[in-house]
């Protein structure tokens, strides 16, 4: 790029920097720097479309906001929007690790806004709470990790292993620009990570299973995705002189046999680590039902028919799109639909589509695979990097059992985990299952005493983690 583009292009960003920052730049206290961050509107997009402002816009930001932190780490710029930080260690024998976390946020449709009860980019903090998109998904992650080390500088903390931060910028539409051009950055420098830590799982502030809450619930694997696009074709004309099934009746059969043939239930793996850490906690008669044969059996219809342990217990089937037919009179030539499966770890990609063939036994049916992504390869939850991560969860929530789970959404940790001997997925934020809903959703929020907690997890886990073993 020219000079002059360049500067143009200064002027207009610094420009939107005043406009975006307005109170933020006064931001004294971590809740306000937390706020500030929010106001950008670093919006991840399935299109290619991104609000280039935005992002280096919050970059400036972080670098005004954490001076000691940005003294002292060399931070580079991956993929144009990507950074990572390093915090060389004095002992280059020890392997080092990483902390991550993610910039863009999902988008808010128009239809919603008028249901937040502050801008979800106006960075709002009121009644205890800090508002907008990303406060926990997952600018709470990068603000107090970067809280955290700013901290741990200005007290200064030397680490003795080298730490790693690492802030993708499309973690939401899977990653693979930021994340996975971090990972391929430092796999060409022979990095081998120790442990990763990612989002993925948090503190459950109510409980789960009748357990009284909280519950530290730290991912330890998360599931694959699979898409597929079914076809169905015929060969149309006039409506009036219809064959017994058409494009779309054969499309919906198919459909409904993917429907009322869920794939088989995994109840070991990663299911049975998580029952085998609550169980000590569970109530007696939950823990007969799920730990003790013949009972155990008959959990099997339960948790089927809870979508949230469904999703824990086998891969998913969910039809997401479909489309055919123009006009009221024509019959369609073609009518489609995509489905996608979250692949639970024990299955693998190409079973489910051989086993969709199956289920589905029409060969008139056309079956592509759109997309896969295959499920993550486990964490230890013995490790000393686990314990460490268990440690850090005591400080903040002492009362708090530690149990390893999957998580059944996608996080960058698709692509740090491929250089991590245990990639962990824990924010240390307390949620309560009826806010589960704001993920993603409206009116996102995030506590002041739990960004506070959060901030004091990330400098134990550092000091701990980093210090000489
Ligand atoms: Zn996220």
């Amino acid at each position: 790029m020219s000079f002059r583009n360049t500067m143009t292009r200064f002027a207009a960003f610094a420009l939107a920097c005043t406009a975006v920052l307005g109170s933020a730049s006064g931001a004294t206290t971590p809740a306000e720097r937390l706020a500030a961050a929010l106001q950008y509107p670093t919006v991840s997009h399935q299109t290619a479309d991104l609000d280039e402002t935005a992002f280096l816009g919050l970059h400036r930001y972080l670098e005004q906001s954490f001076p000691q932190t940005h003294a002292t780490l060399k931070r580079e710029v991956i993929a144009g929007y990507s950074l990572l930080y390093t915090w060389p260690g004095r002992d280059g024998s020890l392997a080092p690790m990483l902390l991550t976390s993610h910039l863009d946020v999902v988008p808010v449709s128009e239809a919603s806004r008028g249901s937040w009860e502050h801008p979800p980019f106006a960075g709002a903090i009121a009644d205890g709470y800090v508002w907008g998109r990303g406060a926990v998904d997952d600018k709470v992650g990068v603000l107090a990790t970067l809280e955290a080390v700013e901290a741990l500088v200005v007290a200064g903390f030397e680490p003795e292993r080298t730490v790693y931060l690492a802030f993708g910028h499309d973690e939401e539409v899977g990653g693979p620009a930021g994340a996975g051009a971090i990972t391929r950055t430092l796999a060409e420098r022979g990095v081998r990570l120790w442990f990763s830590l990612d989002e993925g799982m948090l503190i459950v502030e109510d409980g789960l299973f009748g357990v009284a809450g909280p519950i530290a619930l730290i991912g330890i694997a998360e599931k694959g995705s699979l898409s597929l696009r079914l076809t169905a074709r015929a060969k149309g004309g006039h409506s009036s002189m219809p064959p017994p099934t058409g494009a779309i009746g054969r499309l919906a059969r198919a459909i409904t046999a993917l429907e009322s043939n869920p794939m088989p239930l995994r109840m070991g793996g990663v299911w049975e680590e998580t029952v085998r850490a609550l169980s000590p906690h569970l109530p007696f008669r939950t823990r007969l039902f799920l730990t003790t044969p013949p009972f155990s059996w008959m959990a099997r219809g339960r948790l089927s028919a809870d979508p949230a342990a469904n999703a824990v217990v086998r891969t998913t089937t969910a039809v997401t799109m479909a489309g055919a037919g123009t006009k009221v009179n024509i019959l369609p030539r073609e009518a489609w639909a995509v489905v996608n499966f979250r692949v639970v770890p024990g299955d693998d990609t190409g079973a489910v589509v051989e086993r969709v063939r199956d289920i589905i036994d029409d060969p008139e049916i056309e079956i592509e695979v759109m997309s896969a992504s295959e499920p993550s390869a486990s964490a230890s939850a013995r490790s000393e990097a686990y314990q460490l991560l268990a440690g850090a969860i005591a400080e903040i929530a002492p009362a708090a059992p530690v149990i390893p789970a999957l998580v059944v959404g996608g996080t960058d940790s698709k692509h740090y985990g491929q250089i991590a001997d245990d990639a962990y997925r824990f924010t240390p934020i307390r949620l309560r299952t009826e806010d589960r809903s704001r993920i993603h959703g409206v009116n996102e929020r995030i506590s002041l005493d739990s960004y506070r907690e959060a901030i004091r997890f990330y400098e134990t886990l550092i000091e701990s983690a980093a210090s000489a073993p």
